[in-house]
């Protein structure tokens, strides 16, 4: 066995043992198989706080990966680099035959694992990559004429008509690939230590991640709750499920017969990771082009005061403040801060964007891209640019009994708290015309 070569597993956003597809597929065919993660500079570099909780979140995940992999006799290697890099010293060291992973869609993501699987091809390497990160991808749910769909609800129903297809066919999405039954196949590939926090530029967070099971009362009752901030209404598994140390198919599975609505969330998930393989270009700009030709205001210091929950609309400082000081924000302050940022106050849907990728600990670029298009009315299925959200009336609606807004903004009504920093009905005018010129400008190109 020590002298067969290596199969080495890929650990990205699937930091679990079970349930896992691509790790299930090394562990059935290939004998010697090791774990690998890399701590990506080409990611890490780019993150603005020193203590980000993700980076912590997944130091912490890999420690107990580790033990669980070497409690079954094998190794998992941690490494910090630009991935390839690290792949080209791994195999001037090792004897690597295979090389297994799961699809990652992002477009960085895309054009890396291309690059490694041809590097590792020119070595004579295997290169397998596995879907696993949703229950469908790719052109998996597209339209009859092989297009993908751009609005969801047809999506939708194509996606739960397909999961009846192939259950009736016998090839569930939602099957496991539980992997314990391979454990004997896991190899000691040496001893590897994980890198501490500061060797590779990070300090631990203290903030409280979310746990990963949640009562099945919860989800339940998720239809009638979900859309109240001041409750815990929502599952708040969106940190596991960005970084996989939660299962899709189980979860999806299991709410198939708990809550139809909470699967339409997880659709929705699927549906912007969809967007986002299909049409990459969203990373950057509006999935519809007019939108590019709006006149921002992209005023600095109202987009601070929007940032520090100091807009004197409370529902609005509420959901910055939550973010700020938890890493999370309910679903519909999400869609109402949005709609403040981009509408009311006509800044760039990128710089909230930026500011919900840099703080949410459940940041996803395809959620959150398809999220702020939405807002902005630029993407899939968006709000038409004519509804404004209004503030307050969402505040009433949501929020009736003040719960979600006095825990988050204690100084509410009194005189600490700012006054409004826009009047809703100028802003909302403001907003129509500002849109309306940037479409005509648009129109009138074509
Ligand atoms: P639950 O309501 O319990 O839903 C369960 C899971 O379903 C979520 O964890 C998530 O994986 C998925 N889900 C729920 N709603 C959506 C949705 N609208 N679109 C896609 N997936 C969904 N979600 C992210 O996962 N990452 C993001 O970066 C992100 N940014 C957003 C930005 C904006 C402006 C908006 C309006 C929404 C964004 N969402 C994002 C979607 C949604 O707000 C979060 O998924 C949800 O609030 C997470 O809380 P939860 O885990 O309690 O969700």
């Amino acid at each position: 066995m020590e002298n067969k070569k290596l199969t080495v597993f890929w650990f990205r956003r699937d930091l679990r043992l079970n349930d896992n597809c691509g790790l299930y597929h090394a562990l059935k065919q290939g004998e010697n198989v090791v774990g690998l993660f890399i701590f990506d500079t080409n990611i890490l570099d780019k993150l603005d706080d020193r203590d980000d909780p993700r980076v912590t979140f997944i130091h912490d995940q890999l420690n107990s990966l580790k033990l669980s992999i070497e409690d079954r006799g094998g190794s998992l290697w941690v490494k910090h680099g630009i991935p390839l890099e690290v792949w080209k010293s791994l195999i001037d060291t090792n004897e690597i035959g295979s090389v297994y992973i799961n699809h990652d869609y992002e477009p960085y993501a895309v054009g890396r694992d291309q690059g490694i699987a041809e590097f590792l091809k020119t070595k004579g390497i295997s290169f397998f990559s596995f879907k696993d990160h949703v229950i469908y991808e790719k052109d998996e749910v597209v339209k009859a004429d092989h297009k993908p769909y751009t609005v969801y609800t047809p999506y939708a129903k194509v996606w739960r008509a397909r999961v009846n297809i192939d259950e009736d066919k016998g090839r569930s999405p939602f099957q496991s690939f539980a992997s314990e039954s391979f454990v004997n196949e896991w190899f000691r590939g040496g001893k590897s230590n994980i890198p501490g926090l500061d060797k590779i530029g990070f300090q631990r967070s203290a903030l409280h991640i979310p746990p990963k099971e949640v009562p099945k009362s919860l989800i339940r009752s998720y239809s009638e709750n979900r859309d109240l901030p001041g409750i815990q209404g929502t599952s708040r598994l969106g940190i596991h499920f960005r970084f996989g140390t939660i299962s899709i198919r189980e979860k999806a599975n299991a709410a198939r017969l708990l809550s139809p609505v909470y699967l339409n969330e997880l659709i929705w998930r699927d549906f912007y990771a969809s967007i986002l393989y299909h049409f990459p270009q969203v990373e950057s700009r509006a999935f519809k082009p007019a939108y590019d030709n709006i006149l921002w205001r992209n005023n600095e210091e109202e987009f601070k005061r929007w940032c520090a929950g100091q807009t004197g609309y409370p529902i609005v400082d509420a959901g910055m403040r939550e973010l700020m000081n938890t890493g999370f924000m309910h679903n519909r302050v999400r869609m109402i801060v949005a709609s403040f940022l981009t509408k009311h106050l006509l800044i760039d849907w990128r710089w909230g964007e930026a500011w919900f990728a840099r703080k949410l600990l459940d940041f996803d670029l395809a959620s959150n891209n398809g999220g702020w298009q939405w807002a902005a009315g630029s993407g899939t299925d968006a709000a038409p640019y004519f509804r404004i959200f209004n503030p307050t009336t969402q505040q009433e609606k949501f929020d009736p009994a003040l719960t979600y807004v006095k825990k988050w903004v204690p100084e509410y009504n009194t005189a600490q708290y700012p006054k409004p920093i826009v009047d809703h009905k100028e802003a909302r005018e403001r907003c129509l015309n500002t849109y309306k010129k940037g479409l005509a400008f648009h129109s009138n190109q074509e």
